[in-house]
């Protein structure tokens, strides 16, 4: 019979690129990511305004193209 087959369950902490740390029941001690709950666009609504404009100079560019194409 093999024993401690289970990791060891402890409390890791997980820091975000954003400053915010969240503690979660985790066989990893500690964890980096570079997004959470905070600071994700699709609960802050920051980043849409990056978003959008990404979407614009898009779309810009494939306007561009369309006029090239009647000239
Ligand atoms: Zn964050």
């Amino acid at each position: 019979m093999k024993k401690d087959i289970h990791p060891k369950y402890e409390i890791a902490t997980i820091s975000c690129a954003c400053g915010n740390t969240i503690e979660v029941g985790s066989t990893k001690s500690d964890i980096k990511i570079e997004i959470c709950s905070k600071c994700h666009p699709f609960f802050t609504g920051k980043q849409k305004l990056i978003d959008t404009a990404g979407r614009i100079e898009r779309f810009r560019k494939k306007y561009e193209k369309y006029q090239n194409n009647n000239n």
